[in-house]
């Protein structure tokens, strides 16, 4: 029967682990397996855009081995497993030729990086960034070169920018925005990073796409759309995350951008549960460390007998970019309001007022960043 089969959670990354640890604060007993299609080892996934500023190698960046982690948490753990389907009448999980058990199931599977698809014979230089093991690769193919080049200028791109930068690396980031995060920061914001990563000699090639990318006899030839020819020796591709979503729509979980769920993490069929990057939580993506948190606290008492909804407060966003310190939430996508800027030398403060003037969002660089905590309790709960 599944009722002494284990809790199974997919995935260790911060999600699969936090959660992991927060039930065995209220059970110590219940058996949890893991599984997890990479090394498992623990580590901070926002260090991986740092690891040059903070001088740190790859290994050095692994808190615990798996084995270790396994112990502490008292689970077992399955790694370089990969889980490739789910029979929810079953409840079991699919591994290649194994079916595993669950008495409830929780999907902490993260999300994959979006590649494009460019011609040329250079695509094995070009790097996605989402886990340590990924990190490891670039880092080990980096030695010899000075050339980098970053397509996409994300969050995730702009903080590879100034780590590299820091590093001692030419870089040049390509992306079709016309300023940079776009998403998270008005453009007069997006500039102002834009200007302190200049200064510190990382070159822009905004409002353009790479459309080819050539091995040449010392390097890559990226061949941008608007003709110009930039020759670098490795690229990285920050051009987005998608939520891994194929096994659950498989299994017939309701699935839009994530994996749906309610505010008790609960997805469209019984004892399958979602949180992390994978999830789409009451209609929220939130690929951050801070509401995937919330989301383990929440759901270790529901599983542990507590039933309890998440509810999240207004979180905004640290862009880890030294040379210009930047905050942001941005306001939500259908409110009607405007922004209002204000400088100090070159730091700026854009507050996003509804027309009833009720703080809605904001950008802040340099030394208004002191702000932050105060703008932020203005702001209203994504959840009441
Ligand atoms: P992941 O860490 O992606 O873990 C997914 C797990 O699922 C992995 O163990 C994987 O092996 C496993 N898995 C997937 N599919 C399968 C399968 N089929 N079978 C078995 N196992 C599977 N957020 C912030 O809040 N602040 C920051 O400053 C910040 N900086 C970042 C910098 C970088 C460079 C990146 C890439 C992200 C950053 N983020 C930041 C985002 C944050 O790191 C993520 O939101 C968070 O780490 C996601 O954790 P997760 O456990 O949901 O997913």
């Amino acid at each position: 029967s599944t009722s002494e089969a284990p809790i199974v959670i997919v995935g260790t990354g911060l999600a699969g682990y936090t959660l992991a640890r927060e039930i065995r604060k209220y059970d110590k007993s219940t058996s949890i397996l893991m599984i997890t299609a990479d090394d498992g080892n623990s580590y901070s996934k926002p260090i991986l855009s740092t690891g040059f500023q903070k001088e740190k190698t790859p290994d050095e960046l692994v808190q615990f081995q798996a084995d270790v982690m396994a112990e502490r948490l008292d689970v077992e753990l399955l790694t370089r497993s990969c889980v490739t389907g789910i029979d929810s009448e079953s409840k079991q999980v699919l591994l290649d030729d194994e079916r595993v058990s669950y008495n409830r199931l929780i999907l902490a599977c993260g999300a994959s990086a979006i590649r494009l698809n460019l011609s040329g014979d250079g695509l094995k230089h070009v790097y996605s960034i989402n886990n340590l093991m990924d990190y490891r690769a670039f880092r080990h193919a980096l030695v010899g070169v000075d050339r980098v080049a970053i397509m996409g200028a994300g969050l995730i791109g702009c903080e590879f920018a100034n780590d590299l930068r820091s590093g001692g690396y030419n870089v040049n980031v390509i992306a079709p925005s016309e300023s940079v995060m776009p998403g998270l920061l008005p453009p007069i914001v997006g500039d102002r990073v834009i200007q302190s990563l200049r200064d510190e000699g990382v070159c822009f090639h905004l409002g353009v796409v790479v459309e080819r990318i050539d091995e040449t006899s010392d390097g890559l030839s990226l061949y941008l759309n608007s003709g110009e020819i930039l020759e670098v020796d490795r690229v990285i591709s920050a051009v987005g995350l998608r939520p891994n979503t194929v096994i659950a729509a498989e299994a017939g979980l309701d699935v839009a951008h994530g994996i749906c769920v309610n505010r008790r993490l609960e997805t469209s069929l019984p004892d399958i549960y979602a949180l992390g990057d994978c999830a789409e939580v009451d209609g929220h993506v939130l690929p951050y460390v801070q509401p995937l948190m919330s989301c383990a606290r929440a759901l270790a008492k529901t599983l542990t007998g507590e039933p309890t909804d998440i509810s999240y407060g207004a979180m905004p966003v640290m862009v880890k970019t030294p040379c210009c310190p930047t905050a942001a939430y941005p306001p939500p996508a259908d409110v009607h309001g405007s922004w209002h800027v204000e400088r100090a030398s070159e730091d700026i403060k854009a507050l996003f007022r509804g027309d009833d003037d009720k703080l809605l969002g904001f950008a802040i660089t340099g030394e208004f960043m002191n702000e932050k905590q105060a703008l932020t309790k203005e702001l209203p709960p994504i959840h009441n």
